[in-house]
């Protein structure tokens, strides 16, 4: 039994026609998307096959299937890519790890033979996206946050633990929804990251906090350090370094005073591609730092090739020290950082038992509940007028 209605996402109008007029040809209806947008709204129930082009400018077809397999989707899926078959074949096992069900793949330039022995080999239609709607409305909205500006940072401020003195603050974005109130990033960042709509966010949160900082330190002398995180997604736009040295000079920012906190998994998932942006931000002056640290999986080789000034050691040992192994895992974080001649920053630090284990082990900086959660620019600045020290 052929397809009813089959869904084709690639970049390339060719292979777009060309599969859309072999479906025809076999009475098939064919619907073709060339953005994540158009593409995750056009999955409706009666789609039975899905063509997924895996290398698009603006469009990264992997997220694309996280996505997909974050929604569940049981329609069939057939890969297509002009990379190499074996990345062809590890991408087809990404997707079955996801819960996806891969149909087969076509590496371009494929025949028209093969491409017929798919379509004609995909099953009925059955249930698609099952969470379809919701994932609608939330790409719309987001879209929509974006151009309302509805985005908010909090900031939370970092203390040099050897002085007690505030050397700096995180901004964290949150999202001032009309309706639901404040939403915190873990619920928009990645699918932000799927819909290629984070590079609209990290400008707006760098442009945002980089207005905001003066205005935060009172009457302090020393001006405090940004923390900003920057999705590793962003570090592919080559030109990411030439925007942030702009916008600081913009706002009489040294470098120097900005640090960008990039994940453990990030970097290393994107690293021989972001190398010369991390590098050339280095050159400009800014800080690379290495977030959530332990979480992902850095070798020491290539700690060593990534181009940080610093590493920020996961919450979940940190808050967790009463635990040997985490207090291990933190313990000798430190010692490797300080070897590596990398500042080493503590997060989640809650009690004044963390302070004292990390001030004992000679770490750099401590963030956490213990002297405050991120707070608005309003209560940091009353935080930090009342602020005594530790
Ligand atoms: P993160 O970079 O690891 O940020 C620290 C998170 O830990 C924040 O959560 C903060 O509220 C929380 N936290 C701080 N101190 C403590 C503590 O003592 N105990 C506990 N249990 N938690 C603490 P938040 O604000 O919900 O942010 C979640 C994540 O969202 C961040 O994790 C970061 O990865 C991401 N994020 C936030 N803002 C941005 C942004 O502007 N751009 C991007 N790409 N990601 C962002
Ligand atoms: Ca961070
Ligand atoms: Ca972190």
């Amino acid at each position: 039994m052929t397809p009813q209605k089959i869904l084709i996402i690639d970049d390339d109008p060719d292979v777009a026609a060309l599969v859309a007029a072999a479906a025809q040809h076999k009475g098939i209806d064919c619907i073709v998307a060339t953005g994540a947008d158009t593409f995750l709204t056009a999955i409706t129930p009666d789609i039975s096959l899905i063509f997924l082009d895996l290398v698009m400018p603006g469009v990264d077809g992997v997220e694309l299937l996280r996505i997909l397999g974050g929604q569940k989707c049981t329609v069939p899926i057939v890969l297509m890519s002009g990379v190499g078959a074996r990345i062809l074949e590890t991408a087809v096992s990404l997707a079955k790890s996801l819960g996806l069900t891969v149909a087969g793949h076509l590496r371009k330039p494929f025949r028209i033979a093969e491409l017929d022995i798919l379509l004609d080999l995909a099953p009925e239609p059955k249930k698609a996206v099952q969470a379809t709607e919701d994932l609608c409305l939330q790409d719309h909205e987001l879209a929509r946050a974006l151009l309302q500006d509805e985005f908010v940072l909090h900031y939370q401020p970092q203390i040099e633990i050897a002085t007690g003195e505030v050397a700096g603050v995180e901004a964290l974005v949150r999202w001032q929804h009309p309706v639901h109130g404040l939403i915190y990033p873990d619920s928009f960042i990645a699918h932000c990251e799927g819909l290629d709509l984070i590079g609209q966010l990290g400008s707006l949160v760098a442009a945002r906090a980089l207005s905001e900082i003066a205005g935060l330190s009172g009457d302090r002398s020393r001006p405090l350090v940004l923390s900003i995180n920057v999705s590793a997604f962003s570090l592919l736009d080559l030109t990411f370094p030439d925007t942030m040295f702009d916008l600081a000079r913009k706002h009489n920012k040294k470098p120097e005073e900005i640090v960008l906190e990039i994940t453990e998994t990030g970097l290393v998932r994107e690293l021989s591609q972001t190398l010369d942006v991390l590098t050339r931000l280095r050159m400009k002056g800014f800080h690379i730092s290495i977030d959530d640290f332990g979480t992902g999986y850095a070798m020491m080789q290539q700690l060593q090739n990534i181009p940080a000034t610093e590493i920020k050691i996961d919450r979940s040992f940190v808050m967790n020290m009463n635990h040997k192994s985490d207090r291990v895992m933190v313990l000798k974080t430190i010692e490797i950082g300080h070897e590596l001649g990398l500042k080493v920053v503590a997060e989640g630090v809650e009690t004044a038992k963390h302070l004292e284990i990390l001030r004992a082990h000679r770490c750099d900086i401590a963030q956490g509940y213990f002297f405050s959660k991120p707070l608005s620019p309003k209560d940091f600045k009353a935080w930090l007028a009342n602020y005594r020290g530790v």
